[in-house]
């Protein structure tokens, strides 16, 4: 991208627990410079090998809902029992300095970065192959007890219902395939007129014979 935009793209990922947008998202973030991941609040406990302040700010549920009453979150939600939510600032000053930022977060939260921020946002959901890829990533993972598994699976379903609120939906069958849809869309993104009109500011200005 040349011209430098001065407002980057906010992009939402939804998918249920264990269809691999963590994954997925994180490939993504490599490949493409000028995107960086929004770093959840959550209540719920660490995984093992996740690490405060890069896969989750790890908080107490009295530190959460003391932000959420601040009004400090762009979106939070309650998923699995857990609370989950966005630091509103860190997102802002991301998509003021042009930067592209990445939430991965459920359709409860997708729905409120919608209604808050009309029009600014592009979602993406992630589909599972099937039920038993699903119920099979989530085993392999092998980071949940078989309790919250099955409470992760018996919550795809709901998750999976609102699909339709998405603007794409992407198929995780083969990893690879799917972080190449997924870069495509990126790509097609940045090339709208819309983006394109702040990226070629400079250049329009020129073309158009207003000044050198
Ligand atoms: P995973 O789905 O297996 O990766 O499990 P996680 O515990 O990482 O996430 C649980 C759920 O919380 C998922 O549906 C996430 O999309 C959602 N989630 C994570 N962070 C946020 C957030 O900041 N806000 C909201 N609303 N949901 C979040
Ligand atoms: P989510 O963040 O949606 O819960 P993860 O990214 O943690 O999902 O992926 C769940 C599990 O499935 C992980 O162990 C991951 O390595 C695996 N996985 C992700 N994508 C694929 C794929 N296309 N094929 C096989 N396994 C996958
Ligand atoms: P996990 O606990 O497995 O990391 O995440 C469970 C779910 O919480 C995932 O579906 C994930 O997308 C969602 N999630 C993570 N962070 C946020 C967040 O900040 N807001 C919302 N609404 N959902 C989130």
């Amino acid at each position: 991208m040349t011209g430098g935009a001065e407002r980057g793209i906010l992009w939402i990922i939804s998918a249920p627990s264990g269809a691999g947008k963590t994954s997925l998202a994180r490939a993504l973030v490599a490949a493409t410079p000028q995107l960086r991941t929004s770093v959840s609040y959550t209540t719920r406990s660490p995984r093992p090998g996740e690490v405060e302040g890069t896969d989750y700010h790890f908080v107490p549920t009295e530190a959460f809902t003391a932000m959420a009453e601040r009004g400090e979150f762009l979106e939070f939600a309650k998923v699995h029992g857990n609370g989950y939510g966005t630091s509103e600032p860190w997102v802002k000053s991301q998509l003021f300095a042009g930067t592209d930022c990445l939430l991965e977060i459920d359709w409860q939260g997708a729905r409120q970065v919608r209604e808050r921020l009309p029009g600014q946002a592009v979602s993406i959901f992630i589909l599972p192959p099937s039920v038993a890829a699903l119920a099979e990533r989530l085993r392999d993972r092998g980071q949940d007890s078989e309790a919250v598994i099955a409470r992760r699976l018996a919550a795809a379903r709901e998750e999976l219902l609102h699909y339709d609120e998405f603007d794409y939906l992407v198929v995780n069958d083969h990893f690879q395939d799917a972080l190449a849809d997924l870069q495509s869309i990126v790509h097609a993104e940045h090339l709208r007129r819309g983006y394109q009109q702040y990226a070629q500011h400079q250049r329009l200005k020129n073309l158009l014979g207003m000044s050198g």
